[in-house]
């Protein structure tokens, strides 16, 4: 209780992979007070404008109440009865890969877990992919070829500690807010080192000792060249190489064969970098979407990665490779398997040993063998009518999709579209031919695990509204009119972890790094009162890093050096399409905007769509600021704000992925974004579209 006589609840905040705590006080009345919680690690009571906001967003003004179908109110058992029916009708006729389940980053851990182990596990296919195929897709693939496990090494602490930090592909200052404060702080405090790589001019270059604007999509050239002058300059820890690593040769020889100054970059800058990377032990490399969201994303990774095990600065304070996830919980959701090329537990649908595992474990009659449809993959094969049943869960893939017209279309043309969600007021729910009310943040009771692979969990500090259920309740639900009774009588979220949790000790004994065992048997209260947790956490072992002690989980135990070659993105510009798109997020919006977009102070930033364009390409197309551009590529149009800047490289412009709208044209930037995919991790190219502007 707080002096007003509030119970006080700590939960924590629903946006990013930095996963604030917060402490939560309803007044009683719907509202809600937000405040940072101070014994958080993560965030040690800070807060970002998004997260102060929270209290903002969770009116019941645009919430779904009832489940309906066909735009009709109806109750649960009417509703559920159909969902039933109609995915086993599917089945029965058509297989178990005729249907698919697309769910999100947003969902907590519990409820991604029961959605993984009734397609997996039940319905007997690997059709489940998710959002986050869109965001880290290409940071899992990597770790797995180098590590042979989708393992984060190091901890948010090593930014803390570390003399150099390189971000690359990363605007921490809009995109992880918080821990760009620690970073900014650790810099006051102690002159950490900073680099900035990124084609544009972001607010975290504020605090670069370096900018490096390198051209779009030439990364890979750029490690490549460092990995090769590391060789050159002695700069190689070569025990740490011998001992632990595999690949060496090949993957200088391919190093040395990229030109570094493909970047467009200026020699002495390159020099000055790898000059910086050489002398400094501590150095971390964070890395996010500029990275991920690529056709040669995979390959991107594994060039950070290849120079980080060259040198040994991996698993130990202050150094190492750092994927920083976008969203809340796409490591719970890697975790737990929501990929549509995983199992459960960081285990491989490859192995037909893993497999039986699971299976076993589950006690299920089949088990998926081999991977699913990924998010691209997916929407086209249900705009091609070989998936006749979709269950979309906490997402909205008609904005945020690549290609969002024919995503839209195809969703459109699905014979059966489930959508559980918050509200209905959502491209993609105004699709579906049953909608079923979903608790959302506030309301939810479960976990999320963060990018430092910190479990915490999620609380909630109101009623669930009208009949809305939680995520995991409907599917199990689902699961058990289809027939599985008892692998689907869950009663509480706390049943659901202590199973995730017992699963990951098999993973473990299997020789997996996803283990924690040592909360398989957490009582009630136990869950209740659980503090973040970083992850393993086993009889023996509790958090810290991995890989320290150079030993990996691939069969040898040796990290993979990979040869990588630099490519140019899958677009090429033409005169039709002479310019490069860029896309992202702002600061104070969060996906599409469905919760963001409540908070009327977080529209203050930036109040409407727009195309951040340099001043010259402006002036060759006749555009001044505040004037509407409308961009096309061979895709789709959208009209967009001009935003007149320097910090846009020239033929580059950028636009945030935020707005949406109904008709055309409108901001739906993803409707200009084509589905090319990275052939390695399956993530779509969505900062290097090609198109056309005019005034509009
Ligand atoms: Fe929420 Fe991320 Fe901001 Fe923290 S940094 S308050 S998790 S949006």
């Amino acid at each position: 209780m707080d002096g007003a006589g509030l119970a006080q609840v700590r939960s924590t905040c629903p946006y990013c992979g930095v996963g604030c705590g917060v402490t939560l006080r309803a007044d009683g009345a719907g509202g809600l007070t937000v405040e940072g919680d101070p014994d958080h690690p993560a965030n040690q009571g800070r807060l970002c404008s998004k997260g102060f906001a929270l209290g903002e967003t969770v009116g019941l003004g645009e919430r779904l109440l009832a489940p309906r179908v066909n735009g009709t109110e109806t109750g649960w058992h009417e509703a559920l009865d159909l969902v039933a029916r109609r995915f086993a009708d599917t089945i029965a006729e058509h297989g178990p890969d005729s249907v698919a389940f697309y769910v999100s980053g947003q969902l907590l851990t519990e409820d991604y877990y029961v959605a993984n182990k009734l397609m997996k596990g039940f319905i007997g296919s690997a059709n489940i992919d998710t959002n986050s195929r869109l965001c880290m897709a290409s940071t899992v693939a990597g770790h797995r070829r180098a590590f042979g496990s989708d393992t984060v090494p190091g901890t948010y602490d090593d930014l803390e500690q570390a003399d150099l930090v390189v971000l690359t592909g990363s605007n921490l200052a809009w995109c992880h807010p918080v821990l760009y404060q620690r970073l900014a702080a650790a810099r006051a405090a102690r002159g950490t080192k900073i680099v900035v790589i990124d084609p544009r001019r972001t607010a975290t270059c504020d605090i670069a000792d370096l900018h490096l604007a390198l051209k779009p999509g030439t990364d890979v050239a750029l490690f490549n060249g460092l990995f090769a002058y590391l060789r050159e300059n002695g700069a190689l820890d070569e025990a740490f190489i011998l001992n632990h690593t595999t690949g060496f040769d090949d993957t200088f020889t391919r190093a040395s064969a990229d030109d570094p100054e493909i970047t467009g970059l200026d020699r002495r800058d390159i020099t000055r970098f790898y000059q910086m990377f050489a002398a400094t032990e501590r150095t971390v490399t964070v890395f996010s979407q500029g990275v991920n969201q690529s056709t040669r994303g995979t390959d991107k990774v594994n060039a950070i990665l290849n120079c980080h095990l060259a040198t040994g600065r991996i698993g130990k304070p202050g150094m190492g490779p750092f994927s920083v996830t976008g969203q809340p919980n796409a490591m719970g959701g890697r975790e737990t398997g929501g990929l549509a090329n995983m199992l459960a537990a960081h285990l491989d649908l490859e192995s037909a040993e893993h497999c039986a595992a699971v299976q076993s474990f589950w006690a299920s009659p089949r088990i998926a063998e081999r991977p699913g449809l990924r998010a691209v993959d997916m929407f086209r094969a249900i705009g091609e009518g070989r998936i006749k049943a979709l269950w979309i869960a906490c997402t909205n893939p008609a904005v945020s999709m690549p290609d969002a017209d024919a995503v839209r279309a195809a969703i459109r043309a699905c014979p059966f579209t489930v959508v559980s969600d918050i509200t209905p007021e959502t491209d993609t729910a105004r699709l579906a031919d049953v909608l079923l009310p979903a608790t959302g943040w506030g309301e939810k009771d479960g976990t999320v695990t963060n990018s430092d692979r910190t479990i915490s969990r999620q609380r909630p500090a109101l009623a669930a509204p009208g009949l809305a259920r939680h995520d995991w309740a409907i599917f199990a639900d689902v699961g058990r009119r289809m027939g599985w009774t008892d692998a689907f009588d869950y009663r509480s979220p706390t049943e659901i972890f202590r199973e995730h949790a017992a699963l990951s000790g098999i993973a473990g004994r299997l020789g997996r790094d996803f283990d924690i065992s040592g909360l398989a048997d957490l009582s009630d209260a136990d869950y209740e009162t659980l503090a973040p947790t970083r992850w393993p956490v086993t009889a023996t072992r509790s958090g810290g890093r991995f890989f320290g002690d150079g030993r990996f989980f691939t069969p040898d135990g040796r990290a993979r050096l990979l040869p990588v070659r630099q490519k140019a993105p899958a677009a090429a510009r033409s005169p039709k399409y002479p310019y490069r798109l860029n896309t992202g997020r702002t600061r104070d919006q969060w996906h599409t905007m469905t919760r963001t977009g409540l908070a009327p102070r977080l529209s203050r930033h930036l109040a409407e769509p727009f195309l951040q364009i340099h001043p010259e390409d402006a002036a060759a197309l006749g555009l001044a600021p505040a004037d509407l551009a409308r961009v096309k590529s061979p895709l789709g149009t959208a009209i967009l704000r001009v935003l007149v800047s320097e910090d846009a490289p020239i033929g580059t412009p950028f636009a945030p992925m935020h707005w949406t709208g109904e008709t055309a044209p409108a901001a739906r930037v993803d409707a200009l974004v084509a589905p090319a995919n990275d052939p390695v991790s399956g993530q779509p190219e969505s900062k290097a579209s090609v198109v056309a502007i005019e005034r509009y």
